[in-house]
């Protein structure tokens, strides 16, 4: 089975060949321009290569309602020139084959669940904190979608009394994405995240607004696993605070098997970054079998 991944991000498009075992022949990166510069350039890609299906991880948010008029678009996207744009349409219609259409973060846990550390697990959890935050959940042995696609990287959480950043997110106050992503980090502190490393309050407060909000997740929706992927938990130090306020604020209320290890159960992604583009190969290769 030849296999497309495109993973679709802001600022570049990754665009590789594989398989059904997740084995990456080839792969290139695009920069994101606009559609009519971009589009194109991705479409030849994938035409050359002769491939059976594609599956696509895309930057949201997105239409993902089968039933909708606008299935398959990007809709309210902050990239403007991206805004209502029918990716799905677009591209299946360039190539004629099965297209697979997905959140990247859905893309990200699905590489995770078929192909990395969460094999076997029947609901798992994949945050992304980046330049934005945003989680892939993985339900009961599917990808949810609901009414759009989760956006858990906006729940609200309690602000440090003592953290007097405005917050980075134009929609609310006290996000988890206005507090806590890179460029939040950037803004509260005025340096690079990568240059505050050494800096043990910084990472002290980042891991307490992350430790929130993972506790409002495992309540509400029991993953059996989290992993933590994005350039901010680079950080590893990041990894055991983590671990110790979602125990704390846990409070001992759930006791499972998973809680009680900690280390196996709040992990880095496996695969060496390339969650996202494998769960994309798993995309193609399910549009190909429905
Ligand atoms: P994107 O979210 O755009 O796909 P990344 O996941 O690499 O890309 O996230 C970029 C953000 O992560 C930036 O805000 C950057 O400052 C931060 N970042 C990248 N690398 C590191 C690092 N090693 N340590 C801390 N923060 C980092
Ligand atoms: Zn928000």
């Amino acid at each position: 089975m030849r296999l497309g991944a495109l993973e679709a991000g802001g600022t570049k498009m990754v665009c590789a060949i594989g398989d059904e075992k997740g084995n990456i022949e080839e792969r290139v990166s695009i920069p994101t321009k606009t559609p009519e510069e971009t589009i194109p350039l991705l479409i030849d890609f994938f035409k050359q290569r002769n491939i059976d299906a594609l599956g696509i991880g895309c930057f949201g948010p997105l239409e993902l309602n089968k039933k909708a008029e606008k299935y398959g678009y990007i809709t309210t996207t902050t990239k403007l020139a991206w805004r209502n744009f029918d990716f799905l349409g677009s591209m299946k219609k360039a190539l004629q084959c099965p297209v697979g259409f997905d959140t990247d973060v859905n893309g990200s846990v699905l590489g995770e669940v078929t192909f990395g550390q969460a094999k076997g697990k029947s609901c798992a959890l994949y945050l992304t904190i980046g330049t934005g935050i945003g989680a892939g959940i993985y339900i009961e042995g599917k990808l949810l979608h609901g009414m759009l696609h989760p956006e858990a990287g906006h729940v609200l959480i309690t602000r440090r009394e003592t953290d007097t950043y405005g917050g980075k997110c134009p929609y609310h106050k006290n996000c988890l994405e206005g507090l806590a992503a890179g460029p939040a980090i950037e803004g509260r502190y005025g340096k690079k995240a990568v240059d505050l490393a050494e800096e043990e309050d910084v990472w002290d407060l980042e891991a307490d607004y992350i430790a929130q909000a993972l506790t409002g997740y495992i309540l509400t929706l029991s993953p059996e696993i989290i992993i933590l992927g994005g350039g901010v938990m680079h950080q590893m130090q990041l990894f055991p605070l983590i671990r110790k306020k979602v125990t704390e604020y846990l409070g001992g209320y759930v006791n499972t098997e998973e809680l009680s290890d900690m280390e196996h159960y709040i992990v880095p992604a496996s695969l060496h970054d390339d969650q996202g583009i494998m769960g994309c190969l798993e995309l193609g290769r399910k549009a190909l079998e429905d």
